[in-house]
Formats: C-alpha cells, structure tokens, sequence
C-alpha cells in the first residue's frame, strides 16, 4: 500500500473556495463562477490536479468524506477539468451511487421504467469506461427490469462478482479509471498535439445529479446563444424530456427546439418560465463571464439545474464577432477583444474557405502557398485560362511552375496548382498578391501536356474541363465541387481592424502592382505600398509586343522610340495608384527581372514575334538565345540591367515625377519613393541617382513644378546589407527584400526549395522553410547588421522588410524588436500583419482558451 501525501484531497465548490485553474482545472473554476453568480448548480466538488495525479499512482483520496459533502443516497456525476478545454479529457460518467436498494427507492420516487433507465445506463457506463469490458456486450437499451437484469448479469459474469453496491468502491473505480486514463500514451500524445504540456494536470469534478427523469417535466439540454459559424446572436441547442446528460443533441426523435420553431415542438413553448431562464442565465454568464458560453442544464422535477457552461467553440468569423461585440457591448475592453484573436485566423475571412464540417476527396497536397479556396474545371496553360474566363467560367491554372508570362493566365484563373515550386516561387507570390487560392511544390503530380492529363499519386488521371478544387489554406487538392464558406469582411472584422490600426506601432504597407492590388491594399487599411514591382505591369497585351520592341532594339534611337511608346503607359499606371493611395506613400520599384523573361520560349511564340517585329524568324530566335543566361537569377537583372541599359530607369523615373504632378494637381501632394533592386555595391546606387537626378531636375524645368521624391535602396543581396554604411549615403531608404536575401543568404534557389524543403523541415534541418518564416539567426543577422549600419551613416533611414516575410507574424516581431519602420507584404495579408503588430503592442502573449 502506497503512503498517502498530505494535501489537500477536495474541496465543495462555494463562492469562497480556494479553486484555480491552475490546481483544479477550467471547468472546476467555471463552476464556481457560476455558483458565484447565484445559477442553480448542483452540490460539486473538486479534485485538484495533484489529488487525481495521486490517484492514478494508485493513493485514494477520503471516499467517504467525498460522498459526505453530498446529499444521503444522493446520485454522483464525475467530469474531467483540464487547464484548456481543447485538451480534451476521458468522457463524464454519470448516476454513480446506483445499486439495487437507491434502485428500489427510485422506483418510489419517480416511476419504475426512469429508475430502470438509470440504474441500467451507470451499469453500462461502469462496464465499458471503468471495468473496461467489450461494449458490445451493453449495447441494448430499454427502460425494463429485463433489460437491466441482462445489463447486472453480464456484467457478473465477465467480471465473476456481482455489480459492486458500495457507492465508494463505485467512485474511487470512476476517479481511478478517469485519472489513469489521462495519463496513458494515447491520451497525452492527442493533447500535446494540442499544445497541452506534457506534464498537463487533470482536474475532476464531482457533482451531485440533477435527474433528468421522473414523472413531473425532467429532462436534460444544452443552449448556446451564438450561430458557431458567424458568431451572430441565435440561441441553438435541444432539449429532450426523460434524458440525462448530451443525449438531446445526439437523439433524433422527440427532441424539442429551444426557440419556438415551424419544424416542431420547443422548449419556448413546453416550458416558457425554464426556457426565459435560460436566456436570462445566457446574458447574465455573457456579461459575467465576458463570454459567449454554451450551458448544459436539466430540468429535475420541473426544477432548472445549471450543471456546467463551456465556451461555445467557435469559427474564426465568429470569434471575431463575438470579440468585436462583447466591446462594443463595453464587457471587455477593445484591447482584449484584438489579443483574443489570433492574427492568422483573418485568412479565414478574407477568402472562401472549404467547409471543414463537409466531405472532401483529397487527390493530392503540397505547401499550402496562397490561402482560400475556389473550384473550377482543370486548365493547363494560360491560354486556356483566358478563353475559360471569357467563356464566364472558373478554372483552375495547373502548371509544371509558372513564370511572368503566366500573369494574365492567373489573372483569369479562380485558383493555381503547380507541381514545382515553393512559398516564394512566382506562382505563390503572385497568388498571394492576387488572393487567389494556390497549392505549389505537389512533386507527385505526372503532367502530361501533350494529352492535357494530370496523374494524381493514387493512379485517377483527370483531364482538361474535369473540375477540381483547390484549398490554399490547407495545401490540398480535391477531386469535385465542395461544399464553401464565404469570405466575411463583415462590419465586426472591419471594427476589429479599425482598433487594431490604433494601437499598431510599425507601419503596415502592401506589395501592390496594379490598381487594382492598390485598391485590395486601401480597403484592407494599409499604410501605403511598401513595393510596386513594375515590370508587372508590362505584361498587358498591348504592352508586351512594345517591351519586346525595345529588348530587340538595333540603335539607340529604336530603342528610345519604343520606351517612348511605353512612357505614357507607365505614367498612367502611376497616376492611378497614387490616386487610388490619395496621399499614402506609394514605394514603386524600377524594373529588376532579366529581360529574357519578356521573351517568349515556345516555337509558335517566336514565330508571332517574327511576324510583329518583322524580323526573320532565324533573327529573333537567336536574339532570344543571345539574352538567355545560366542563372538569371544572379545574371543581367535588377540594378544591373539599370546601368548597362540606363534608358529604362530613365523611362520609368520620368514616368513617375510626371504621374507625380498629374496626381498632385487634384489630390494630395504626392512624393514618391523610387527603389533600386538588387544592388550590392555603392557605386551603383550613385549611378542610378545621378540619372534620376537628371530626370527629376529636366521634368522640373519642362514643366516648372516642383516636387519632392525619395530614392532608397532594396537590400536583398548579402553585401548591400554588410556594405549598408555607405549605401546609405545616398539613400533615403533601405528596404530589406527578405524573399532574394533568403534565396543568397542560403544558397538556395526560392523556385526549387519546394522539392526538398518537407524533408529538411522534417529532418529538422531548417525549423521551418525559411521562405515562409524569417530565419532570425542568419537572414535575420544580416538585417539587423544592415540595418545598424545604415542608421549609423544616416540616422533617421527609414528601414522596413517589403519580402513575402512582411505578412509573418513572427517575422513582424523580429521587425518591430529591430526598430524597423514597416512591414509590407501581400494586400491580403495585410489584415493578418496588422493585427499581429497590434498584438505586438500590447504585449499579447499567446493566449490559451480556457472555459470561460
Ligand atoms: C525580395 O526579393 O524580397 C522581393 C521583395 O522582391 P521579389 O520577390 O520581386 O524578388
Ligand atoms: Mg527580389
């Protein structure tokens, strides 16, 4: 026999008693919020963490005592309290105290078939959850003297004794099976990958029954005053008369409705008092407990009895409502309401979402690399893509990888699907900016583009027109249409935004490439745009035949004919987003891919340009192979492209001071920011400047207005940010481009990290892809040495991260510790940063959902 500890065994639940949710659980400490606030809680004790640990080692606590804080012959319900009621915990027991002689004085007080029904279900629960016998054996139900005779002597004869009488030897077996119970393997594993400690305790609460049978109105319920999906006030939940514990909410016949309802009858309209009760204990725990909590009750005897309330679980949509509205409502402070919601569970209103309750026919996963989800029929190139959307319907873009020829392919595709690829290739970053659902690095997909077919991992092949869905919130790829839920950019998710903004200490900015981005970017409330990459906007149909004009200009004088057809372009481009912005800083990038992505790559393509150019076709295919590079990533792009063919920048810097102008004449004054990619050395930011300079100084003199601009620097090679000091000296800003200081700080290619990236993160190698989180110890090194020395030199620099880590919320936090300005990522990430900064702010820690 083990000694027994000394501490304290249990303690009655009054509104004095010493109960913790850190000694006794989430339910033990919400039960006594709920006695405090006077609702009918039966008699319940609580066995604190350390008492239940004890128990499981095989020392009892005071039975005797236990069941002397109760009623005489009174029946005993045992539930588990955890910390967090996610971590879930073995299933309550129910009617302990049940033996033959409270079973004959049962039949007295309220009719032979309930005291039947009782006495039989506790036998059932006890052999199959404590003495662990097959439950097969206790299926049958029925409420007859035969059914439970049946029950009593299987039991008997698995076990070779009768079923054990004595009400303590009963619950010290529930409290011993319940405790074991959450110290097995299987039980610990599930909740620690909730994120429950290991050493997480259990608590058990110990409560006097409330029977929800007998021959006035009994029963039993549960009444939630939410919708679980969009949070709006409805009250939901079931009653049904003659029952014990959930079994409404899993009965088919006879259950009421609560609220008066066409399809039957109602708890309203059975018993008007009980049911004005319920939702008078609903407002008083909402107010009280500042929470929307769903309430488990019984009625006993036409009596109310309150036996236990848990937050109603909810969606995110109806998180944010119910955080936004208990604010408003003054119950919490704003504050609390933005630190409830966890930063990335805005993805979740910003786009369709499948249905997590519905079914899903999953044919393939890769890295879930844009969020939302959307279903169309299977396209395999942009063309098609285009005719679809011009035919009005959906499609879905799959692609080996996508490249900048693509755009208008994903402009006019409902989602992506690519089989190479990771979460900084060109199809996830564009899809991030347009918000369209993508899946990338899916390496087992088999695409076959001459027969148009996809073979999936399990053998189906579909074809082109067969319909699919894509879920970029969970990587998955679905066979079919699926059930979806709408995005819900409601007036509660903007309230919480609005509050959000106020408390934000670094700024949040998008990446924003078209108007269109620029008004995606606005209405998601962002500070400005932190990186307008332009060669986007050269991919237009009109313009791409021009853009390729110039690339094969033979003078210097051809060359400047078509840049002088691409200028006017250019400069509406700008004046629209600086009117869209109105006043907001707008940070436009010169150009920075090789020109070769300009070209095209196909036969037929070459071929068409021959013909637009009229060129021999021999000509341009050699012009063609004569720009290709080994590795244009680190080839002729960027800067480079800036000084050895100076005219585009020049082009593009005079497009933007004279989109300056025509915006500022019927809005606010604008004053660009103009930022130069890909630069490692400080001699080529002083080229680039000087002729910038000239522009500025020329568009001044022609037009006599004057006006102001910024020019800064992107550092995303290794040595602009060591060489940070005296890039500075000529720079108004430093942006850190995490996406190409990853791909150099690593060595590692950001179109074909998808391949092998599982593995590493699962080996452990990396943490995580740090394409997708910043990887603090070494890109993080170099921004904060880039950053030191470019403060140094000049110390009012504004610094700030425009890579795809701006919409990381971990990543912000590094951000705001290094004293950055901004952040800028995707428009549809933005909403996600900003509440991430927000929490940042005040501090938030992660924040564990407890009952209440
Ligand atoms: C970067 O490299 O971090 C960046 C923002 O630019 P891009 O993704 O266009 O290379
Ligand atoms: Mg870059």
């Amino acid at each position: 026999m083990q000694k027994r500890v000394e501490f304290e065994d249990f303690a009655v639940i009054t509104p004095t008693a010493d109960i913790s949710v850190e000694r006794h659980g989430g339910r033990a400490k919400c039960l006594q919020r709920l006695i405090r606030l006077e609702m009918p809680v039966p008699r319940t004790v609580a066995l604190s963490f350390d008492a239940v640990h004890q128990i499981a080692a095989g020392v009892m606590p005071d039975k005797p005592a236990i069941l002397a804080a109760f009623e005489e012959g009174a029946l005993l319900s045992v539930r588990p309290s955890s910390e967090d009621q996610d971590w879930g915990g073995p299933g309550a027991i129910l009617n302990i105290g049940m033996n033959d002689a409270r079973h004959a004085r049962l039949i007295d007080e309220i009719g032979e078939a309930p005291a039947n029904t009782i006495y039989r279900r506790f036998v059932q629960a006890f052999a199959i959850d404590v003495a662990r016998l097959d439950p097969d054996m206790f299926e049958a139900s029925g409420s007859d003297a035969h059914t439970l005779r049946a029950a009593l002597d299987a039991y008997e004869d698995e076990m070779d004794e009768p079923f054990p009488q004595d009400p303590a030897r009963q619950l010290g077996e529930v409290l011993r099976s319940m405790a074991r119970a959450w110290e097995g393997t299987t039980a610990r594993l599930l909740r620690q990958a909730k994120g429950a400690p290991a050493d997480a305790g259990l608590g058990l609460v110990v409560q006097q029954m409330a029977l929800g049978l007998g021959p006035e109105e009994s029963g039993s319920g549960v009444i939630k005053f939410i919708d679980r999906v969009t949070g709006l006030p409805q009250v939901t939940g079931r009653y049904l008369s003659q029952s014990q514990g959930r079994a409404a909410l899993t009965h088919g016949d006879g259950v009421f409705y609560l609220t008066r309802d066409e399809r039957g009858a109602s708890l309203q309209d059975h018993c008007p008092e009980i049911y004005a009760e319920l939702l008078k204990w609903g407002e008083v725990s909402r107010r009280r407990l500042r929470e929307e909590m769903e309430i488990e009750f019984t009625i006993a005897g036409g009596q109310l009895a309150i036996l236990d309330a848990v937050r109603v679980p909810r969606s995110s949509r109806a998180a944010v409502r119910v955080a936004v509205s208990l604010a408003e409502d003054s119950i919490i402070p704003r504050e609390e309401a933005l630190s409830r919601i966890e930063p990335r569970a805005l993805t979740e209103l910003l786009h369709s979402q499948v249905n997590p309750d519905g079914l899903r026919d999953v044919f393939a996963r890769g890295i879930a690399a844009s969020p939302g989800a959307a279903t169309g029929k299977i396209v395999f190139s942009s063309a098609a893509a285009q005719a679809s959307a011009a035919r009005g319907e959906a499609c879905i873009l799959v692609r080996r990888e996508t490249t900048p020829e693509d755009i208008r392919g994903m402009h006019a595709a409902s989602a992506v699907l690519t089989e190479r690829g990771g979460m900084t290739s060109h199809a996830a970053v564009i899809a991030r900016g347009l918000g369209l659902p993508c899946v990338v690095g899916v390496s087992d997909l088999v695409l076959r583009w001459r027969d148009k077919s996809l073979r999936v991992p399990d053998g189906r092949v579909f074809h082109e027109g067969d319909v699919i869905t894509i879920d970029g919130t969970n990587g998955e790829a679905i066979a079919g249409e699926v059930e979806m839920l709408p995005p819900a950019l409601d007036d509660a998710y903007r309230a919480l935004l609005g509050w959000a903004e106020e408390v934000c200490d670094i700024g949040v900015r998008a990446n924003a490439d078209t108007p269109a981005d620029a008004g995606t970017a606005r209405d998601f409330g962002a500070d400005g745009i932190g990186l307008c990459r332009t060669e986007h906007m050269f991919f237009d149909d009109g313009r791409l035949t021009v853009m390729r004009e110039m690339i094969f200009a033979k003078t210097l004088d051809d060359r400047a004919a078509a840049l002088e057809q691409l200028l006017p372009m250019q400069r509406e481009d700008f004046t629209r987003l600086f009117q869209i912005m109105s006043g907001q800083p707008v940070c436009i990038r010169l150009f920075d891919p090789p020109l070769h992505e300009f070209l095209p790559h196909s036969r037929e393509g070459l071929r068409e340009l021959a013909e637009a150019l009229d060129m021999p076709l021999s000509d341009v295919t050699r012009r063609v192979e004569a720009l290709a590079e080994f590795n244009p990533m680190l080839g002729m792009r960027g800067v480079r492209l800036g000084i050895t063919v100076p005219e585009i920048y020049e082009m593009q810097a005079r497009a933007i001071f004279e989109a300056t102008i025509e915006a500022s004449k019927t809005g606010e004054a604008v004053v660009p920011e103009i930022m130069i990619p890909l630069v490692s050395a400080k001699r080529e930011v002083e080229l680039v400047k000087t002729r910038i300079d000239g522009v500025a100084a020329a568009v001044r003199t022609e037009q006599g207005v004057d006006f102001d601009f910024r020019l800064g620097v992107m550092v995303e090679t290794p040595r602009a940010a060591l060489r940070a000091g005296e890039i500075a000296q000529h720079s108004a800003f430093l942006s850190f481009g995490t996406n190409d200081l990853t791909q150099m700080t690593y060595g590692l290619s950001r179109d074909d990290a998808g391949r092998f990236m599982g593995a590493y993160v699962q080996q452990e190698v990396y943490p995580e892809d740090p394409f997708h989180t910043l990887d603090v110890d070494g890109v993080g090194e170099l921004l904060l040495i880039g950053a030191e020395r470019g403060r140094r030199a000049s110390p009012n620099m504004t610094l700030s991260v425009c890579g795809e880590h701006g919409g990381n919320p971990e990543s912000i936090a590094f951000c705001r510790q290094a004293g950055f300005d901004y952040v800028s990522c995707s428009p549809f990430r933005v909403p996600v940063a900003r509440l991430a900064a927000a929490h940042l702010a005040l501090g938030v820690k992660q924040r564990r959902k407890t009952y209440y």
